[in-house]
């Protein structure tokens, strides 16, 4: 007797127009490729790679209105129409009046850890990210954690682990002074603990005590609309309200932010720098014209800006963010099928495999989360990423390793690039690998940058 049906999938609110081919690999194809690249799936050929789950950064297929626009690109030095375009969006949609791009996000960060950082200050934020506490350093600040307790734990189910500890900023503010403190930044999701994101009670909580005493709260909006998806399904209140009413709720806690486009805004390249600080403002509209460019293009095409303002268009539609998610969340269940060990709840933009759990028997020292991408790497040409000690690089007084808690291989979910069967593939690669998990050896660094050097850095096994 046929199946009564239970329930309703849902689907991607697009379909395929154009393909581009990827080739497929033996597994002795990838065993060299691997090798060569010193076990480093930064180094692997893209050609070399079937499905490529490295990052969601720049990666995303964009609309065919997104391309169409790229064909309106006005390319004038000064004063682009596609500028204006852009900056209409984002103050309709951040709610921030002022807006410099910039290449990428990185850029931004730059530009403004200069100018709100000055030496010996404290950045308190929650969990870092790679490039982020990086400009904070170079700027003379240091970044203080303040994230929950409950972010470092693999097992805990917390809904909004990407939650400022209050008390831990509080104490913050005591033992260093509020004037020490050059802002509070806050991103989210978290990437760093697995794409987990905060609550809108715990942000008005947070500038609540920012405002008492008088410290800045910026927000690294890259994956804001991710942020308030979740604060749609998982906060109370919110099931009503609209993507784009949440995010700019959102937005109006902060004084201003830094977006890598190349997330939510699903285009290839770019970066945002938005204030409501008109000096802030006026320091990097001084400060872009001698890293970027013009503080009308800021080293993007027109046509790059183009493509971005459509992109804010396109990102806060419900059923775009519920597809992405939504993917993330068909992988993570499917994986629950083999049991194979991952942080929980799903975060917004990957998964996270936990490689301390699953290779156990290799030390931090011999790079466990290293080891795990490379080897499903070599089962099925699926590319994910180290996200343990390698990223968590060295202290920089010490010279020694930091060794952060967490050791994990993130598979990251390019926005409207990979059908269903291609996640039933990673899916039964990483079980197979985590099945045949014992007879995997560790590795040992070979090369080491001397900046983030997860990018470069080679292995060899041991
Ligand atoms: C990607 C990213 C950045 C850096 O942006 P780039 O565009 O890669 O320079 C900063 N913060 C977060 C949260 C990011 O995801």
């Amino acid at each position: 007797m046929a199946k009564k049906i239970a329930k309703r999938s849902w689907a991607e609110p697009f379909k395929i127009k154009v393909v581009e081919p990827i080739k497929m690999t033996t597994i002795e194809n990838r065993e060299k490729a691997i090798k060569n690249a010193g076990y480093n799936t930064f180094l692997l050929k893209s050609e070399d790679v079937y499905i490529d789950l490295l990052t969601d950064s720049g990666t995303n297929a964009m609309s065919d209105r997104q391309w169409s626009g790229m064909m309106i690109g006005d390319e004038a030095y000064a004063g682009s129409k596609n500028f204006y375009y852009l900056w209409k969006n984002i103050k309709k949609y951040y709610g921030m009046p002022y807006f410099v791009p910039t290449h990428q996000g990185r850029a931004a960060e730059h530009m403004i850890s200069q100018i709100l950082i000055k030496e010996g200050d404290y950045v308190p934020g929650n969990m870092y990210f790679t490039t982020t506490k990086l400009h904070q350093e170079l700027a003379g600040g240091t970044f203080v954690d303040v994230i929950i307790d409950e972010a470092h734990d693999t097992a805990s189910e917390h809904s909004f682990k990407g939650n400022i500890d209050l008390k831990k900023l509080k104490d913050l503010i005591k033992k260093v002074s509020a004037k020490k403190i050059a802002y509070v930044s806050m991103a989210g999701p978290v990437n760093m603990a697995g794409g987990q994101p905060f609550s809108m009670a715990n942000l008005k909580a947070v500038q609540k005590l920012c405002k008492e005493n008088k410290i800045k709260l910026w927000f690294d909006a890259t994956r804001a609309v991710e942020n308030a998806y979740f604060i749609k399904v998982r906060e109370r209140g919110y099931a009503k309200k609209s993507i784009a009413e949440i995010l700019k709720e959102m937005m109006s806690y902060f004084e201003g932010m830094w977006v890598s486009a190349k997330k939510d805004l699903m285009v290839n390249i770019g970066g945002i720098f938005a204030t409501r600080n008109k000096k802030v403002f006026e320091a990097v509209r001084n400060m872009v014209v001698v890293y970027e460019g013009l503080h009308t293009y800021g080293g993007l095409a027109g046509r790059d800006m183009e493509a971005m303002a459509v992109g804010i268009e396109e990102m806060v539609e419900y059923d775009n963010i519920r597809a992405r998610i939504g993917q993330i969340e068909y992988f993570g269940h499917q994986l629950d099928k083999y049991s194979v060990p991952y942080i929980k709840p799903i975060g917004g933009h990957a998964i996270f495999l936990d490689a301390k759990k699953i290779l156990s028997h290799i030390s931090q020292d011999n790079f466990p989360a290293q080891t795990l991408a490379s080897e499903i790497y070599i089962d099925s040409g699926v590319r994910g990423m180290e996200r343990g000690i390698v990223s968590a690089g060295r202290n920089s007084k010490t010279g020694k390793h930091n060794y952060p808690k967490l050791e994990l291989v993130r598979l990251t979910f390019p926005r409207r690039v990979y059908t269903q069967a291609h996640i039933d593939v990673a899916v039964e690669s990483i079980a197979s690998v985590y099945q045949n998990r014992r007879k995997i050896k560790g590795l040992k660094m070979i090369y080491e940058p001397e900046y983030l050097r997860f990018f470069q850095g080679r292995f060899e096994k041991l």
